[in-house]
């Protein structure tokens, strides 16, 4: 092995939630699709909800299932599933399921029909995405289906949900059009279904921007309403697209030093001799490439950490490595030279990484190939309370 490891801080995580928590009356939903944004679904969920999180948000059903595997019993939301999703499976384990067409609806409804059970659903409507929302037009016929299926007994319509497309910027003009159709939205809903449905609309962006006192677009800009709950991926793991301060990056990439070599000036480094060395210096190789998730669009742009300072790569990055300049002073063979982490060293950050190949910080984190290793370091935190601390004490 490379040596390449990600070490997630479930410390970061919990007090994530909790600066989410301070910021919002609103229920928080920690989203952990895509293995929590490559940070282990598993821990930052339990992680999440011991800190304060009382729902889990995924992308599939399958994703929802694992959490329950693990033994996670707290209330889950899918809200992206094909058309022959495992809608029986999702009834059968308590997995509230979003749906946005009648098609979906309908299946879902028809597992919970021969299961002689009720189907927990939220309607989803397109706020301004163009995406997973059922589209405005069709948001009637919709809810008047969704009702008929709750007085047969399939479904129960639990939440209303809509998505910010333009939340990353407090001024854009769409958010007061998405706020206004979600309201109207709302208002349609309540005119078909039995009870009045939990609402959610806001993901990190809204929450954390919308908390930002000191926003210079504060007096332009949309107040977007929490509602019943908060849907909170990029904050939990510490992306901050906007600077808000509010959070802390919960993953650190690094890799030991391979090798180390002098080389004079006029050196060219590897494909294609992209990168010729101006003067006299130390090359130390690292055995991450672009398959362990370091982004070729970086090269001429990124460093590392190493030494205590940055590491400029030269030349391209390979598929299993890249080669930086150490300077003068020679690193030695093992140096721990760090890709990324929260920035309080000097250390890059995922957003720096973002910015050097032309893309969003979730991007890197969520990019992380196979050979990487995972570390989790606990929260040792009184919030983890039960099992956890137990464990810790028996074995002290
Ligand atoms: C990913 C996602 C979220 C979480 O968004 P963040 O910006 O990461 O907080 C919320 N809702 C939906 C529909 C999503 O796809």
């Amino acid at each position: 092995m490379s040596g390449a490891t990600a070490t997630v801080d479930l410390g970061a995580i919990a007090r994530n939630t909790r600066a989410v928590r301070a910021v919002t009356p609103a229920a928080v939903m920690a989203v952990v699709k895509a293995d929590a944004f490559g940070h282990g679904a598993v821990d930052v969920a339990s992680t999440a909800l011991a800190a304060g999180a009382s729902w889990l948000g995924v992308t599939s059903i399958e994703e929802a299932l694992a959490l329950r595997d693990a033994g996670i019993d707290a209330p889950i939301l899918s809200w992206l599933n094909r058309i022959d999703a495992p809608w029986a499976d999702a009834v059968a384990q308590r997995i509230d399921v979003a749906v946005a067409s009648l098609e979906q609806l309908e299946a879902v409804a028809a597992a919970a029909a021969r299961a002689h059970r009720t189907a927990r659903v939220h309607l989803h409507v397109d706020t301004g995405m163009a995406r997973e929302g059922a589209p405005m037009a069709t948001w009637d016929s919709l809810c008047s289906a969704a009702a008929r299926l709750e007085h047969a007994g399939a479904v129960a319509v639990v939440g209303l949900m809509g998505h910010l497309p333009c939340a990353d910027d407090p001024a854009h003009q769409a958010n007061a059009r998405s706020v206004e159709q979600f309201a109207l939205a709302g208002v349609i809903a309540r005119a078909y279904v039995r009870n009045a449905p939990m609402r959610h609309l806001a993901a990190s962006a809204a929450v954390l921007g919308g908390a930002a006192d000191d926003s210079p677009h504060r007096e332009s800009a949309t107040r977007v309403p929490h509602g019943d709950i908060v849907r909170i991926g990029a904050a939990l793991v510490g992306i901050d697209s906007q600077g808000t301060g509010h959070v802390e990056a919960a993953m650190s990439v690094g890799a030991p030093v391979i090798s180390v070599r002098h080389v004079d000036a006029g050196t060219p480094v590897g494909y294609g001799h992209s990168h010729v060395m101006s003067s006299d210096t130390h090359l130390a190789l690292i055995a991450m490439g672009y398959a362990d998730g370091i982004p070729a669009a970086a090269a001429g742009k990124a460093h590392v950490f190493l030494a205590g300072r940055p590491a400029p790569i030269v030349g391209r990055v390979s598929m299993d490595s890249i080669v930086v300049d150490a300077g003068t002073t020679p690193p030695r063979v093992g140096d721990w030279a760090t890709i990324f982490g929260p920035g309080r060293l000097g250390e890059p950050t995922a957003a720096d990484w973002a910015r050097w190949s032309g893309t969003l910080a979730h991007d890197i984190v969520t990019g992380l190939g196979a050979r990487v290793a995972r570390v989790t370091l606990p929260a040792d935190d009184v919030s983890l309370g039960g099992a956890r601390r137990e464990h810790a004490a028996a074995r002290s």
